[in-house]
């Protein structure tokens, strides 16, 4: 671990001002992802911020009845928050889908979009990797990628964005809210993480020096029929391989509209919008899922250790977008990691 400065601020003003353009300033809150990079030293900063003090901890109703996730507000306290649960039960079961619950109660929804992909070669400093010395190659291409990418990837990178809340958030049309010294600004979700294209260490269309404030959630009708399925190696504590986030809203079996985020597939949270305005006025049958889950699979494109991820993904669209018609209203949510008191 390289040697750093430390310093605690009090407001969001303070922390923006302790930023000092191109030196490595990073700000820190859980720590659940940056610690682990310092140890390995994938990440070297200068300047570390401590903004776990600022006024970014709640979960505020908005005016137009959607939700607003304080950038510190832990995964945890997201997931059991009662709002969150009856309004957004895709972001609640996403966001138990992920980590463990000693991770969960540390990390921030903040940090969570900011969490830099698990591809092993990102995090072994022996071997070549462009995200993490830009330049160097890709030890994935022709190495072992079997958790790598099947949509997105580049000449440069083939790795995938980690995150399960982000995959519900995505299909949610979530907002995150940005501030910088010069004032505030608004990215739609789908804008914010980027593909890797010629720049693979630069994963997010955050600033340098910007902070996230938030995150809007805005009113839907999807609290009824949804499913988020993650797939993976082991049934805890794994990421996906593929995952999909599945909502529908129904009109006497009719689809009204629909949403469908994937993760583990791409450098971001995967969505269709041609998929899904097909949706629109489909009755539910599973021939209907069919077609979808090869439309959003058509231009897929897998390595030699991860094809496989093509079929998964098609059969894990249609299990999901089956399982969002038949939940419903009274069921609970039906997390295996569920556990209203999750202390460690
Ligand atoms: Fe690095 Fe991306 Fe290649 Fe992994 S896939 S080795 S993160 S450049």
């Amino acid at each position: 671990m390289n040697r750093f400065s430390y310093i605690q601020s009090n407001t969001v003003a303070e922390a923006l001002d302790e930023v000092v353009p191109n030196d490595g300033s990073k700000f820190i809150a859980g720590g659940t992802n940056l610690i682990d990079l310092m140890r390995a030293n994938v990440e070297r900063p200068a300047h570390i911020i401590d903004i776990t003090h600022l006024d970014l901890h709640t979960i505020k109703e908005m005016e137009d009845g959607g939700l607003q996730l304080g950038a510190l507000v832990k995964n945890a306290d997201t997931a059991y928050n009662e709002k969150v649960q009856s309004r957004y039960p895709l972001l609640a079961k996403a966001i138990l889908a992920g980590a463990s619950p000693q991770l969960r109660n540390m990390a921030t929804d903040g940090g969570n979009l900011l969490q830099r992909t698990r591809c092993y070669y990102f995090y072994d400093s022996a071997t070549p990797c462009n995200k993490r010395s830009p330049g160097e190659g890709c030890s994935a291409i022709e190495g072992y990628n079997r958790i790598h990418a099947i949509f997105g990837t580049s000449d440069h990178c083939i790795a995938t964005h980690p995150s399960d809340m982000c995959v519900a958030l995505a299909a949610l049309s979530a907002k995150v809210h940005v501030t910088n010294k010069e004032g505030k600004r608004e990215i739609p979700f789908s804008e914010f993480h980027r593909l890797p294209g010629d720049t693979p260490h630069i994963d997010s269309n955050l600033k340098p020096g910007e902070l996230i404030t938030a995150i809007e959630l805005p009113v839907n009708n999807f609290h009824r029929h949804y499913q988020y399925i993650k797939v993976r190696d082991r049934r805890s504590y794994a990421f996906a391989l593929v995952s999909v986030a599945a909502a529908l809203e129904l009109e006497n079996n009719v689809i009204k509209s629909a949403r469908i985020a994937l993760g583990g597939v791409a450098h971001k949270p995967w969505r269709n919008l041609e998929a899904e305005s097909f949706l629109s006025g489909k009755p539910t049958d599973e021939s209907v899922f069919k077609i979808v889950a090869d439309m959003i699979l058509k231009d897929a494109k897998g390595f030699k250790y991860n094809s496989f991820k093509i079929e998964l993904a098609k059969r894990t669209i249609v299990r999901a977008l089956t399982e969002a018609k038949n939940r419903t209203a009274s069921e609970p949510l039906d997390c295996y990691t569920y556990n209203r008191h999750e202390k460690t």
